[in-house]
């Protein structure tokens, strides 16, 4: 049975999507079975796999919402199957609310699949709505990307906050997977100050790797055929597996 990792922070662009795809592309390369759900309208983890979102007969929508059957809708790519997502996902928010067990409709989903898979990555879209809710009562496990920047933890608690009351109340077993702090900048001190304080908040939980602030790996892992440094790519990207060996 597949390990269900939901990558979440409402927080805007701190690398949610670069970490999970990037990470799914470093677990197939493993040898890994990987299935990657796509929770966020914007598509964004859909495309940098390699898949033309808008070009899928059915998404991560029709799943969820009309009832279609998962496995028809999954996507096979060299760098995990996926369920992928487009822009209208942005209206499951408000139906999955009229739904019964709404909270559950995801982990019902990802549980008539996830014996094919090692690892089901949920990319969370930058809200703690609907669909990241579904994604963090379907997980086992959350992962926080934390870009280094001012007043970090400020954002976090929300987050965290949300977390305990899910695990109070709709998904007792979930917990931390890990927090990766992204956009490390190791000649500044502000990133060793920022990651000390994410340090102090997350103790142990706090990955003792930083993702360097790097254009190779801001691309996806879907243009390297297209990239002249597909070495110095797989290396940052396997600096992103090494840095959650915990998994
Ligand atoms: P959103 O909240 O909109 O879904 P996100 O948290 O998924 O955003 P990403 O889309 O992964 O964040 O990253 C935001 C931007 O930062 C993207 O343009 C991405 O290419 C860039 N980026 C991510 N990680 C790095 C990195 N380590 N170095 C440089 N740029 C990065
Ligand atoms: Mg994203």
């Amino acid at each position: 049975m597949g390990k269900i990792i939901a990558i979440a922070n409402q927080k805007g662009g701190v690398g949610k999507t670069t970490t999970c795809v990037n990470l799914c592309a470093a677990l197939s390369e493993t040898g890994a079975r990987i299935l990657m759900c796509d929770m966020d309208p914007q598509g964004n983890a859909t495309t940098g796999i390699g898949i033309d979102k808008n070009k899928e007969a059915h998404n991560i929508y029709n799943v969820l919402i009309d009832g279609v059957d998962a496995t028809g809708v999954i996507v096979k790519t060299p760098y995990g199957d996926v369920l992928p997502s487009n822009r209208i996902l942005s209206g499951a928010g408000v139906e999955l609310v009229m739904m019964e067990g709404r909270e559950f409709v995801l982990r019902n989903v990802l549980s008539n699949v996830r014996d094919n898979y090692d690892y089901i990555l949920v990319d969370c879209p930058p809200s703690l709505e609907m669909l990241t809710l579904n994604s963090l009562c379907a997980a086992d496990t959350v992962l926080i990307p934390v870009q280094c920047e001012y007043f970090v933890l400020e954002g976090l608690t929300d987050l965290v906050s949300t977390i305990r009351m899910i695990k109070k109340s709709l998904n007792p077993s979930l917990e931390i997977e890990g927090v990766l702090l992204t956009m490390y900048d190791s000649r500044t001190n502000f990133s060793s100050q920022v990651a000390a304080e994410v340090k102090k908040f997350f103790k142990q939980k706090t990955y003792n790797v930083a993702i360097p602030r790097n254009v190779r790996l801001a691309e996806a892992p879907a243009m390297e055929s297209q990239s002249s440094d597909t070495t110095g790519r797989r290396a940052d990207r396997l600096r992103i597996w090494n840095s959650q060996r915990s998994f």
